[in-house]
């Protein structure tokens, strides 16, 4: 018998696979909504001027070598992200019982959270964690990894093509007392739905009630709004009204380092003695997982975060990409509603925030627009806003049109 006999052959990523589709596609109008990377208004990949910049005084810096960082991370990007995900003004900082540890990018930050849980945390029962329906599809993966069950939560109402507010609510009290749950602190993925900040407020409350605890997920600072401190809002709330959380930091998008793998767990704790303990079993962890961070990355980030120069550029760019995000939502929308007239209420499309849009189309249109029109997206009918520009959007959106009449 041969060895691998029993592997079986796994279906190709679903993203990956429309990527690949896309590009084999030699019609000239074609468009990739499937993307998950922002793209300027010629579809290009964007470098943010500011990491230019930081690039060049990190390369004629003549003391660079390129040792070991800290298992940890390196301390100038952890300190300085911990200050930009809790604000630099939060009470869990002043009192050091944030516990910040440099990972492999947002999935890193995940996967080590998971992990740490499914070791350390003390379980009410089976290890499970809720996930929001739907979520990322590498949530599930990376629980599971770790041997974490993820059950669904309520989340997105495919009727308002909104909020299931109801439904959330009522899964946060159903839950046994001690759940982790897991929510996106902005710019939800894939729906683009966010919880309004009285509704967070809310939720803050009930997650407290029931003694759970958060994992939040932050992939997206600054995307959603175009400000830094307005999406970090809700992390910010949790942490004052003093729920037990971690969350999952990010530099892939807002700063356009996704290839770089830039990103950081931070962990809140009750107090600075038990910061200490679980930093001490964190490292032991991430020694085992990598060793020691990647430091190109991380040393770009520092210096934009620890340089006000820097860091006022770094907004700029930001607000030029969620600008740009949304004036595509408006430009979207404007043809729809009021050029083409198209069936439907199509609102959803400038409340939603981010840079993704669940357009509300279903599994059978999302395939026709990709069948008829070679436009390329995933068949939930999530677009990337990301994707169109101003050469495409009215072909989009006449194509949007002919599939829902
Ligand atoms: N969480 C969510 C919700 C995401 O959308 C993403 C990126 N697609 C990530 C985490 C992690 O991305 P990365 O590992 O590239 O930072």
């Amino acid at each position: 018998a041969e060895i691998w006999q029993n592997v079986p052959l796994a279906p190709p990523d679903s993203i990956f696979k429309l990527t690949a589709a896309y590009k084999a596609d030699t019609f000239p109008q074609k468009v990739n909504l499937g993307v998950g990377a922002y793209r300027d208004n010629d579809n290009k990949p964007w470098v943010l001027p500011v990491v230019k910049k930081a690039t060049q005084i990190l390369v004629n810096d003549p003391n660079l070598d390129h040792e070991y960082l800290p298992i940890t991370g390196l301390p100038e990007f952890t300190g300085a992200a911990a200050k930009l995900i809790l604000g630099s003004d939060s009470p869990a900082l002043r009192d050091g019982r944030v516990v910040s540890v440099q990972t492999i990018s947002g999935t890193g930050a995940n996967h080590l959270g998971a992990l740490f849980l499914s070791k350390f945390y003390t379980w009410n029962g089976s290890k499970q964690v809720y996930l929001s329906n739907p979520t990322w599809a590498n949530h599930q993966a990376i629980f599971r990894n770790v041997g974490i069950e993820p059950v669904d939560y309520p989340y997105y109402d495919p009727k308002t093509i909104g909020l299931d507010f109801d439904g959330l609510m009522n899964s946060i009290s159903d839950a046994p007392s001690g759940s982790v749950f897991l929510l996106h602190a902005c710019a939800h993925n894939p729906t683009g739905v966010d919880p309004t900040q009285e509704q967070w407020q809310q939720i803050a409350k009930a997650i407290v009630a029931k003694n759970h605890y958060m994992f939040f997920d932050c992939a997206y600072q600054g995307f959603a709004s175009g400000d830094l401190d307005r999406d970090n809002w809700a992390v910010r709330h949790f942490v004052e009204r003093g729920v037990p959380m971690l969350v999952c930091q990010s530099f892939a998008k807002n700063a356009g380092l996704y290839g770089e793998r830039v990103g950081a767990l931070h962990l809140v704790s009750p107090t600075k003695e038990a910061a200490d303990r679980v930093r001490s079993q964190l490292s032991v962890l991430q020694r085992s997982e990598i060793s020691n961070p990647p430091s190109y990355g991380a040393r770009v980030v520092a210096l934009i975060l620890n340089n006000p120069t820097l860091f006022a550029e770094w907004n700029q760019d930001i607000k030029t990409m969620a600008e740009r995000i949304i004036t595509m939502r408006k430009e979207l929308h404007h043809l729809l509603t009021e050029e083409l007239h198209t069936p439907g209420n199509w609102d959803h499309i400038i409340n939603q925030i981010g840079m993704f849009s669940f357009t509300g189309i279903n599994t059978d249109q999302s395939k026709s627009m990709t069948e008829k029109a070679h436009i390329y997206l995933t068949t939930n009918g999530r677009i990337s806003m990301a994707g169109l520009n101003t050469h495409n959007i009215r072909y989009v959106a006449e194509s949007l049109d002919k599939v829902v009449r």
